[in-house]
């Protein structure tokens, strides 16, 4: 009786550890779920070592499906992967291994036409981006931002300097989010109205940076300022979210320039962009 208790236990504690796996896996890769699930039934329940199976069996499924299957079967459902050139690249590689970059053909070339613009004028700086969209289904998000779910969303990091003056592309965060370029004691500070309204996430992003680097470098005024000029004169390009004291001190006046509202989270830290 008490083994058979500890039995059912034990198994539904597999079923629901293989459950959190799941939602995991596709909350982070939206791909990654289904191939979890797809491995456990190729890998046979009474087979030796089946741990160490499991493992193999996944990484070489979600390896070829994220870098030989879903960049040529996205496009049929509308999106594509961002194309990368000298000018254009992801902060790191968990972007793309994760299937978070992916977007309409039409941001795709705006992208193109913003990096080469931008590099135009600060030669080989580059544009770099963090989460876009995942490859398949309007509507479903790519967390934590809700609105990144149409394939027409971007975020992009900013441009920092040297101590020198001289452009660089280093950042000074791991993950590309959470180290904020705050507002002075004279600028306006949106960040504590919203806290101070109960909008306890809106600075939730400082948890996420998974480490600081580049200590000495600095946020670049007049990089950022380019960058998101280069952005809005995209004609595709509908509107751009920065946190209001940035949107003060770079000077950016184009009407596409927004506040997202204290609903969402700060972007003192990257800027947002998205088609119209
Ligand atoms: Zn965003």
């Amino acid at each position: 009786m008490n083994k058979n208790v500890i039995r059912i236990f034990s198994a539904s504690l597999k079923i629901l550890l293989h459950l959190v796996l799941i939602v995991l896996l596709t909350v982070v890769t939206q791909i990654g779920g289904v191939i979890y699930l797809i491995t456990l039934i190729v890998v046979k329940k009474n087979a030796s070592r089946r741990r160490l199976k499991k493992g193999v069996v996944f990484s070489v499924l979600y390896l070829s499906a994220t870098f030989l299957i879903v960049p040529y079967v996205a496009p049929l459902f509308g999106r594509e992967r961002i194309k990368e050139t000298e000018n254009i690249t992801a902060h790191n590689f968990f972007y793309k291994l994760a299937n978070r970059n992916y977007v309409r053909p039409e941001l795709n070339k705006a992208l193109q036409h913003i990096a080469k613009d931008f590099d135009r004028k600060n030669n080989g700086i580059q544009l770099v981006y963090l989460d876009a969209n995942f490859p398949f289904i309007d509507k479903f998000p790519l967390l934590p931002h809700l609105s990144h779910n149409d394939g027409k969303k971007i975020d992009v990091s900013f441009v920092y300097n040297e101590q020198n003056g001289a452009l660089t592309n280093k950042k000074p965060s791991v993950s590309g989010y959470g180290v904020y370029e705050n507002p002075t004691t004279r600028e306006y500070d949106q960040i504590t109205v919203c806290k101070r309204k109960g909008y306890w996430q809106y600075d939730f992003p400082k948890y996420l940076t998974f480490g600081k680097v580049n200590k000495d470098i600095e946020f670049s005024i007049m990089g950022t300022r380019q960058l998101a000029n280069s952005i809005v004169k995209q004609s595709e390009i509908g509107k751009l979210f920065i946190e209001p004291h940035l949107k003060t001190r770079l000077k950016l006046n184009s009407g596409k320039v927004r506040y997202h509202g204290c609903q969402a989270v700060r972007h003192d830290d990257h800027i947002h962009f998205q088609l119209k």
